[in-house]
């Protein structure tokens, strides 16, 4: 049941991808006054700026459902603003403003490097950007990456395979290689993912590849038969290949140095062969020292995200570090930052989403996240008296910073303008590639 306006608790939620949405209809429901920033104008993180553009469907449904949550009468909008220690505003001066609790959703922003020696040449992108490119994050829209003929992608995840689908479309490279450290039964994508560009896949390779990976898969006790199954399924419903790549997948291979040409543009990968071992119940790859060198003369990280350390909280293996010992543990799960020996004033701070956990799984798994995120906040509410303010007031209370906040009306101007020029173009979907587009569409409606 709702409960709008004042004498109930408050809460910043900061990030409004799906986890944060999330969580801020899980406090609004409970009663709470949540205001809800946002670095990016628009709401939806990655299910705006990640999920790949033709997925038309699925992306509507979900701006429907954050849609109502933007509209719920105690969520308040404030996009176009960054919270943290180096952004517009620091989780302090939120605090000084009398927000009571914070639940921290900003995912998981930088891009993860390996370390080795040649990824600054030119030609070698992480997915992200290619991403945020094809999907026209305003700070990517504009930029190109230079595809070559023959692309080395590293991992094989469904980012690797969007990234795929989109060289087919966009780029056409001749060919295009997977390659993934341990076998084809640890590969991370699925079938429907696989589905736009199973056609383009060169069996008879992959046959060698899974042949030459499948005595250690045996002896790890695992079976490539389900492998063959994923593959055989995602080629039952698969789109044509019409630009004709040959899309190869190789096992047992880590990138360890990334080689140049005279004009300082990636020609070769140089990878280390390594074998799987049994940890546990975990299958892990170790090398064998022999190495192997593969032309490539495009190179994309597709190894997952880390989150952004000068947002000002611990930061431990690439996520934002929960508390071992949480006061207000859920199903388990610790969403407390909480943690005296990495941070002075923390008590209020939670987080949830893939600030917690990068790249953890889909939008549904998000969202089951930031809601136990928020049962933990919850939790901590009820040890404080409600605030007299509303979420309203609380924000105008903030000191004024430099970028054009934007509201939920302003959402609303933008998105039909985007939708004018969607229908004036014969197009799907339309968007603004610029944030100062954006908000003279706004400003003009
Ligand atoms: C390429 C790609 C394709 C995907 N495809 C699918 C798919 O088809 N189906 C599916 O279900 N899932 C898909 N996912 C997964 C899904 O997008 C994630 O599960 C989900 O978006 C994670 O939600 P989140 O809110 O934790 O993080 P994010 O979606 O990253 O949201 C973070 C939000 O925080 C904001 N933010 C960041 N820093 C700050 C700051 N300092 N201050 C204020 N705001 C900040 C950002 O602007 C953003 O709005 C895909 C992911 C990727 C990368």
């Amino acid at each position: 049941m709702t409960k709008p306006e004042q004498n109930s608790h408050l809460v910043a939620v900061i990030g409004a991808g799906p986890a944060g949405l999330y969580a801020a209809q899980y406090l609004a429901r409970a009663g709470v006054q949540v205001a809800l920033f946002n670095r990016d104008i628009k709401p939806g993180g990655l299910a705006e700026y990640g999920i790949f553009p033709d997925k038309h469907k699925m992306r509507q449904g979900l701006m429907r459902q954050f849609d109502r949550i933007l509209n719920m009468p105690n969520v308040r909008y404030v996009g176009n603003v960054t919270i943290g220690q180096q952004g517009d505003l620091k989780l302090d001066q939120l605090r000084q403003a009398g927000f009571q609790a914070f639940m921290v959703t900003v995912g998981a922003q930088m891009n993860h490097w390996l370390g080795l020696p040649g990824e600054d040449l030119a030609g070698v992108y992480q997915a992200n950007d290619v991403v945020f490119h094809y999907t026209q994050l305003p700070e990517k829209a504009g930029w190109q990456p230079e595809i070559g003929e023959n692309v080395g992608v590293i991992g094989m995840g469904n980012v690797m395979l969007d990234i795929v689908h989109y060289l087919k479309e966009a780029k056409a490279p001749r060919r295009v290689t997977a390659f993934a450290r341990r076998g084809p039964t640890e590969v991370k994508f699925d079938k429907q993912t696989l589905e736009p560009v199973a056609s383009c896949l060169d069996l008879a390779e992959i046959r060698a590849a899974v042949d030459e990976a499948a005595r250690q898969t045996q002896e790890v006790g695992k079976d490539v038969e389900a492998f063959y199954e994923l593959l055989a399924q995602a080629r039952e419903n698969a789109e044509d290949c019409d630009s004709g790549i040959d899309f190869g997948l190789k096992f047992l291979r880590s990138p360890r140095r990334i080689l140049g040409d005279a004009q300082g543009r990636v020609r070769a990968v140089v990878f280390e062969v390594n074998q799987l071992v049994r940890e546990g119940d975990q299958i892990k790859s170790r090398g064998t020292g022999q190495l192997e060198e593969i032309p490539l003369d495009t190179v994309i990280f597709s190894i997952g995200s880390r989150v952004d350390d000068g947002f000002g909280l611990p930061v431990v293996q690439g996520h934002f570090a929960t508390t071992d010992a949480p006061r207000y543990p859920v199903d388990g799960i610790s969403y407390e930052i909480y943690n005296p020996e990495l941070c002075a004033q923390c008590e209020d701070i939670f987080v949830s989403g893939w600030a917690r956990v990068p790249g953890e799984g889909i939008v549904g798994l998000a969202r089951k996240d930031a809601e136990r995120g928020a049962r933990a906040v919850l939790g901590y509410l009820d040890t404080l008296p409600a605030s007299a303010l509303t979420a309203d007031q609380a924000v105008q209370k903030l000191p004024p910073v430099e970028a054009r906040l934007v509201n939920l009306e302003d959402l609303k101007k933008l998105d039909a303008v985007e939708q004018k020029m969607a229908a004036s173009k014969g197009l799907p979907a339309f968007k603004f590639g610029t944030r100062e587009e954006m908000l003279d569409a706004i400003d003009q409606a």
